[in-house]
C-alpha cells in the first residue's frame, strides 16, 4: 500500500468517493499535502531526504493527533523544484511552472471535494516561493479557501539544543538536523562514514545578509563538490528521535489550531478574481 509514513486511518486516498462525500464537517477538516523533493543530499544521505522528512514528520503528527481533530494526509508530492542541485546525479527536478501548476491543480481537487482548509508542509528550502504563489492563486480563485504553505521544520523543536551556532546561521543542506532526522526516520539509508563538513564562507556584505547566508542566487556546486552545505558530523539517532518528537508535537498543535480556526466569514464580500463571499475577520 502507498500510505508510507501517513497512518492508514488518516490517509485520504484510502477512502472511497462515497465515504469522502459523507464525511462530516468537511469545511473544517484539514487536508494536509506533504511536499518534498528528490535531490542530492551529499554522499552520506539518500536523495529522498526532503520527501522523507516532510511525510515522516506529518505522519508522526497525524498519528498523535486526537481523534476529534479531523485531518487527513494526501499522497505526498515527492518530486519538487530542485534545479539548484541538477549538477548531481539522482536529482529529479520539475521546473517552477510545472510544480506551480501541479500544486494549484491538486488544491482545486481538494476544494472540489468540499474541503476548505488546505495545509502544505514543505521539506525543501528551494521551493517555498512556488508554494506561496500557488497558495495566493487559490485564495484569489476561492474566497472561502484557507491555504497554508509552511516549511515543515520551521515550527518549534529540539534541534536548537544540538546544532552549533555556526550551523544554525549558515547550514542550508544535508547538515546536522536533516541528518539526525534521517537517522530517526530512515536509519538504513544514512552512511555517516561518508559525511563531511562544509560550511560556506559568510556572504561578503553584512547589510545585505546579517546572518551570512548568500544574498545572491546560487547552485549547490558553488559551495564545493560534496553537495553538503553544513556540518552533519555530530548528528545522532537519539537527537533525531527527539527532534522528530518535538517537531511532530508542534504540528499537532498547528493542525489543531487550523481545524478550530474561524478565519473566514463567508457572508461578507471579499476581493479576488470573481464572485466570492470570503472575508478575513480575525484569527482564532
Ligand atoms: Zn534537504
Amino acid at each position: 500500500m502507498i500510505h508510507g509514513y501517513i497512518p492508514p486511518h488518516r490517509f485520504l486516498p484510502y477512502l472511497s468517493w462515497t465515504e469522502i462525500s459523507a464525511l462530516p464537517d468537511r469545511e473544517n477538516t484539514v487536508v494536509v499535502l506533504p511536499v518534498g523533493a528528490i535531490e542530492q543530499h551529499g554522499p552520506h544521505l539518500p536523495c529522498s531526504v526532503d520527501s522523507v522528512i516532510s511525510s515522516g514528520v506529518i505522519g508522526k503528527a497525524l498519528e498523535k493527533l486526537p481523534a476529534e481533530i479531523r485531518a487527513f494526509g494526501m499522497a505526498p508530492i515527492t518530486y519538487g523544484k530542485s534545479d539548484e542541485h541538477l549538477h548531481f546525479p539522482g536529482t529529479m527536478t520539475l521546473t517552477g511552472p510545472t510544480l506551480l501548476a501541479t500544486i494549484i491543480e491538486l488544491g482545486e481537487s481538494v476544494y472540489r471535494a468540499g474541503f476548505r482548509k488546505f495545509l502544505m508542509p514543505n521539506g525543501h528550502g528551494g521551493q517555498p516561493q512556488v508554494l506561496e504563489m500557488a497558495a495566493r492563486e487559490m485564495r484569489l480563485r476561492h474566497g472561502d479557501f484557507l491555504v497554508i504553505p509552511y516549511h515543515v521544520s520551521r515550527l518549534p523543536n529540539a534541534s536548537g539544543k544540538y546544532v552549533s551556532d555556526e550551523e544554525k546561521r549558515l547550514a542550508m543542506h544535508a547538515g546536522h538536523s536533516e541528518t539526525a532526522l534521517m537517522m530517526a526516520l530512515a536509519p538504513d539509508t544514512v552512511h555517516m562514514e561518508r559525511a563531511v563538513a562544509n560550511i560556506p564562507p559568510p556572504f561578503p556584505s553584512k547589510i545585505l545578509s546579517a546572518d551570512g547566508r548568500p544574498a545572491c542566487a546560487w547552485t549547490a556546486r558553488d559551495f564545493g563538490p560534496s553537495g553538503i552545505i553544513g556540518d552533519p558530523l555530530g548528528a545522532t539517532r537519539e537527537q533525531g528521535l527527539h527532534i522528530l518528537d518535538t517537531l511532530s508535537d508542534s504540528w499537532v498543535t498547528a493542525i489543531t489550531d487550523i481545524f478550530r480556526m474561524q478565519w473566514l466569514v463567508r457572508e461578507e464580500q471579499s476581493w479576488g478574481y470573481g464572485h466570492q463571499t470570503g472575508h478575513i475577520q480575525a484569527a482564532l
